[in-house]
């Protein structure tokens, strides 16, 4: 408690705003990457602290928020399959696919199950020989090395009845993305300092260079994020663009260079859908060819299972930062965390919640 006493000092946090205020000159964009720290910004009230000339705009880095309703249909469809034990992140329950969610499919029979790690469902599936067990990976480079640790390890104990539905995603090409799209205003990111801690800041000058953007690496708690901020708009100011890293205390360059090697070893790179803005290059994470007997999308023959989006949920523009939640015309009417329309009202970093639970209505 001591160490995150420290960074959430309100004297602390108001002179980092009024530093930030009196440095400011034009208005700018920054995006926060993370859903996490969306979540600490609108729950703490950072965003409100900011002078009018600095807009937050909340990105894509929702794990579950952005994982495609096929992905959803998919688990559902094996979740079904007799003999299946489906195990997933919690989050995932109640995502809605595009006919009804896990949750339901639970409450119609299927052995769905709610693990904290790939290798809780790896255990799992040890203790049930006669039974396939599948696990839901999903999330960022995040959670992907503990997806990665899992195939590894049932490759090395013979674990032949279990599998993996992946859906991981990678951060830097939707960074790519999101300034190659037409009309962006992002100006600068916040980069998401855990997943730093496991790739490093290696990835991000080529896209610094490139996009003349600031990217400052933060953490989550609020005087990560002012700091974070503070810094973005010195560099913006000054017509810098380069890699900062204000998270050094959990961040190096380099990352950690043994999830790393077992990423490398385990997965391969492949285009991705993400849910609400649409295929992505190179932005995700498949089974290589080495351990593609683990996919459950082959073992299950789901691949062919598609879905459109509801017509009605506009995450997409919040996962792209072109909409504010409490803009959308859903929000807080069809759309609540009882009712969700879209996965950015249901997971823990959504945007949509955040908004809901830091006491936001409708603006629309
Ligand atoms: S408020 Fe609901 S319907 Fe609107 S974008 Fe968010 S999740 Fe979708």
């Amino acid at each position: 408690m001591k160490h995150r006493a420290e960074y959430r000092d309100a004297d602390r946090a108001r002179r980092l705003a009024a530093e930030i205020a009196r440095i400011v000159r034009r208005p700018w964009a920054i995006m926060e990457v993370c859903g996490g720290q969306t979540h600490a910004l609108v729950r703490n009230g950072i965003d409100q602290m900011l002078p009018p000339e600095v807009e937050m705009i909340h990105g894509p880095g929702c794990p579950v928020c952005v994982t495609p309703v096929e992905v959803l249909d998919r688990a559902i469809a094996i979740a079904r399959r007799p003999g299946v034990i489906l195990c997933s992140f919690g989050d995932m329950l109640r995502v809605p696919g595009s006919r009804g969610d896990l949750f339901a499919a639970k409450g119609d029979g299927a052995d769905v199950r709610v693990v904290y790690s790939p290798l809780d469902a790896l255990a799992v599936a040890a203790r049930h020989p006669d039974r396939e067990v599948v696990f839901l990976a999903i999330g960022f480079e995040t959670t992907a090395p503990a997806s990665a640790m899992a195939a590894k390890l049932a490759r090395d104990r013979g674990v032949g009845n279990f599998s993996l539905l992946v859906a991981h995603v990678l951060v830097p090409p939707a960074i790519e993305a999101i300034m190659r799209s037409p009309g962006n205003r992002v100006q600068a990111f916040l980069a998401a300092g855990h997943v730093c801690t496991v790739m490093g800041t290696g990835q991000y000058p080529p896209l610094a260079a490139r996009h003349r953007v600031p990217i400052v690496v933060t953490g989550f708690e609020p005087l990560d994020l002012l700091d974070g901020i503070l810094r973005t708009v010195v560099q913006l100011e000054a017509g810098r663009h380069e890699v900062e890293n204000a998270y050094s205390r959990a961040v190096t360059d380099s990352g950690n260079e043994t999830a790393q090697a077992l990423l490398a070893e385990v997965f391969e790179t492949v285009d991705r859908p993400w849910r609400g803005i649409g295929t992505i290059p190179a932005s995700g994470w498949r089974l290589a060819a080495a351990y593609r007997d683990l996919d459950a999308e082959l073992r299950f023959d789901v691949a062919g299972v598609t879905a459109a989006e509801s017509p009605v949920c506009r995450s997409g523009d919040v996962l792209k930062g072109a909409l504010k939640p409490d803009r959308c015309p859903a929000f807080g009417k069809e759309c609540t965390p009882r009712t969700p329309l879209g996965a950015t009202m249901v997971s823990g970093e959504g945007a949509c919640a955040a908004y809901w639970y830091a006491g936001r209505r409708p603006r629309s």
